[in-house]
């Protein structure tokens, strides 16, 4: 006679997978060659799972709103936030970051003209896919655009 888990077991049997194959159904032999196939088009990218409401992606930082106080850098657990004295506007390294959110949490941001409250320099993305080969690629490091992106950041993040 059946059981309650034999049952179960048979019904999950049939259910399709929760995983989602991503970014293509097999493991390629060659991710440089699968890019070249994609950049072909012969290979088609499925999309990935949506991110749900609240999730921690990559910091997004607005210089714009920074009003330089530091809160950032003195909260950040991951030293993950640089000064940059010359501009009064901090460096974000992607690579070091736990997507804590504390820097978030923290930030007071600034009002523009014309705004009745203030917005938050810092908030969290939805962006998820952060592999590099380098981590002090221009997509690892988020500065303000008249900070410059190269040597001196390298530098300067060894030291600390
Ligand atoms: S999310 Fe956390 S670890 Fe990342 S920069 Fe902010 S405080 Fe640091
Ligand atoms: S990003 Fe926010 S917390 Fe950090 S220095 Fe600017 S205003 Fe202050």
């Amino acid at each position: 006679m059946p059981t309650k888990a034999m049952f179960l077991m048979i019904r999950q049997l049939l259910r399709r997978p929760f995983t989602n194959p991503f970014p293509v159904k097999y493991a390629p032999k060659s991710v440089t060659s699968l890019i070249e196939k994609v950049k072909a088009g012969q290979v088609s990218i499925k999309d990935p799972v949506p991110v749900p409401e609240g999730f921690r992606g990559k910091i997004h930082y607005d210089p714009e709103r920074c009003i330089g106080c530091r809160l950032c850098i003195t909260v950040c657990p991951a030293n993950a936030m640089e000064w940059i004295p010359e501009l009064r506007k901090i460096r974000h390294y992607v690579a070091r970051c736990m997507f804590c959110a504390l820097c978030v949490d923290v930030c007071p941001g600034k009002k523009l003209p014309g705004e009745d409250t203030p917005v938050k320099a810092l908030s969290m993305s939805k962006e998820f896919l952060l592999a590099d080969y380098d981590k002090y690629s221009e997509n690892l490091v988020i500065e303000p655009p008249q900070a410059k992106v190269g040597t001196d950041t390298q530098e300067s993040s060894d030291q600390k």
